[in-house]
């Protein structure tokens, strides 16, 4: 929590020193080719900074320090309880330098400033203090085998990992995969969004003052046709995890095919239904979460709530509550502690919602909120929360992922034909699911195709479970003791006694 007020962030935006380069073995540095790119702020289209543009050359570079690293030890046979303390450490100065990290995540990607601050920031920090934690607590396995025999069933760090990760939650999608690829002793090269590349950068500072040896963490801020695609095809990557759509996992998986069979570890897309029934017990608190579900971080969320399925009998009471639960919701300056929804992430981005909006009216649905680009004047990226009751499933808005804040409404007679609607999608990645019946929503969520599915409410979770994706939303799991398994392989050791 802070005091901050609008005027404080702004202030300290103005004097806020922005670092831009590549971190390669401990170092800023610029991209080998001196090429830079533009970062401008969706909040009102200021010019940020130029981010070092890195490249195959970077890449190589960067791959080839990374193995040296991996090689010497220094951290891959460091002992579990050593790298948990400096691991700790370096999620603690995460959280002490959470308002800095806040204001470039706001400014570089549109969030709420109080979203930025105690959401990804305390997450983030989290995510790397409870994989430091867990490290020491894990042990491997004596097979149950002949009686001469040992049989040790070992875990061993993988080597050198690329993470390559989206705009919408940029470093605490980058601290779900550093937790685990750290506490486990790899090597890790992330590769930031393009659109979002600063706490990135800024945290591998942050990483080398914790105690984190030179060259375990490093940092390629660049675009995915250049210096991701090199990673993703690099001979000497052992791993790539991965955050994005559904349309680039599947690329990285013909570049794995096409180069060395790196592992592949995808969280992609989603289209996530929220079946509310008739019997929820509080249709209050269904439409509150309802609105929040689309509305939150501008609905950029890999499982925003997207599709809304609501039983028919309820449907003409329902849905003005999840109407008037939306007004609460509004686009506002991201850097004012009471904005609850901010900018889009770019003007690319905003043009994609509003194209999806165009669809909706066109295929015929009903617009019953928002709809409209708003607060143009500031030069920022800003769509109203919007819905469209009156869908289909079959339509562009209920089939394609937006990543925005539109909502698509639509009706079911039973739990049967909710079921066929929620599963009537290419992704899997979450659901929900209110009713007051025990049976009813235990037999919902073991039907419902995904990862994730919450009962009663929308987006509950924290470090302990798995989350990822069924279906095209992905494989592998970030998050919990599950996640090591990606940055892992078992060795089978066989002993003669
Ligand atoms: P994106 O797929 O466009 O980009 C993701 C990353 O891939 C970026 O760093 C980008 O530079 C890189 N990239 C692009 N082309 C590449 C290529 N040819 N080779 C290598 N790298 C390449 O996705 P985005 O627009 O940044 O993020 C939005 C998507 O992320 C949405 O689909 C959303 O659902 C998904 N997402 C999923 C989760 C999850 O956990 N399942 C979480 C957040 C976001
Ligand atoms: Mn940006």
């Amino acid at each position: 929590m802070t005091s901050l007020t609008r005027a404080d962030w702004e202030q300290r935006a103005k004097t806020l020193k922005i670092e831009t380069r590549a971190f390669v073995h401990g170092e800023y540095c610029s991209a080998e080719s001196g090429e830079t790119f533009e970062c401008l702020s969706p909040v009102d289209g200021r010019l940020l900074g130029h981010v070092a543009s890195c490249d195959l050359a970077d890449a190589e570079r960067a791959v080839r320090d990374a193995r040296a690293t991996f090689n010497s030890g220094v951290w891959s046979r460091m002992a579990p309880a050593k790298r948990k303390q400096i691991m700790i450490r370096f999620g603690d100065l995460i959280a002490e330098h959470a308002e800095e990290l806040a204001l470039l995540e706001t400014l570089d990607m549109g969030k709420p400033i109080s979203d930025s601050l105690n959401i990804d920031m305390a997450a983030a920090a989290n995510s790397i203090r409870w994989n430091g934690e867990a490290i020491d607590k894990v042990y491997d396995e004596v097979a149950a085998t002949e009686h001469d025999q040992l049989g040790l069933v070992t875990r061993e760090p993988i080597g050198v990992v690329a993470a390559i990760v989206p705009w919408n939650f940029p470093l605490l999608m980058s601290c779900w995969k550093l937790g685990p690829a750290l506490a486990t002793g790899n090597s890790i090269i992330l590769k930031p969004s393009e659109k979002s590349p600063l706490t990135g950068i800024r945290v591998a500072q942050l990483a080398i003052e914790a105690g984190i040896p030179a060259g375990v963490f490093n940092v390629l801020p660049g675009f995915g046709h250049t210096v991701g695609k090199a990673l993703a095809l690099h001979m000497d990557v052992d791993t790539l995890v991965f955050t994005g759509s559904t349309k680039i996992a599947k690329q990285l998986m013909v570049y794995a095919g096409e180069s060395n069979m790196k592992r592949v570890w995808l969280e992609a897309g989603g289209k996530s239904p929220n079946i509310v029934f008739a019997d929820a017990p509080d249709l209050q608190a269904a439409a509150a979460s309802a609105a929040g579900a689309i509305a939150f971080n501008q609905g950029e969320v890999c499982t925003a709530g997207s599709r809304l399925l609501v039983e028919r009998s309820i449907k003409d009471k329902f849905v003005p509550m999840v109407v008037e639960a939306i007004k609460g919701w509004k686009a506002g300056n991201p850097l004012d502690p009471e904005t609850n929804v901010g900018a889009l992430v770019d003007t690319q981005q905003m043009n994609n919602v509003l194209r999806y909006i165009e669809a909706g009216h066109k295929d015929g649905a009903t617009l019953v909120a928002g709809g409209k680009r708003v607060m143009e004047e500031t030069g920022g990226t800003y769509v109203e929360p919007t819905i469209f009751d009156g869908v289909n499933n079959a339509m562009t808005i209920a089939q394609e992922e937006i990543f925005g804040p539109v909502l698509s409404v639509i009706a079911f007679d039973d739990a049967e034909e909710a079921i066929a609607i929620a599963n009537d999608t290419i992704y899997g990645l979450a659901a929900a699911v209110w009713t007051s019946n025990l049976s009813k929503a235990h037999q919902t969520a073991k039907a419902l195709r995904a990862g994730s599915v919450w009962v009663n409410q929308y987006d509950g979770g924290d470090m302990t479970a798995p989350f990822g994706g069924f279906k095209q939303s992905g494989n592998g799991r970030d998050k919990s003791l599950h996640a090591f398994d990606k940055y892992t392989e078992l060795k089978s050791t066989w002993i003669k006694l």
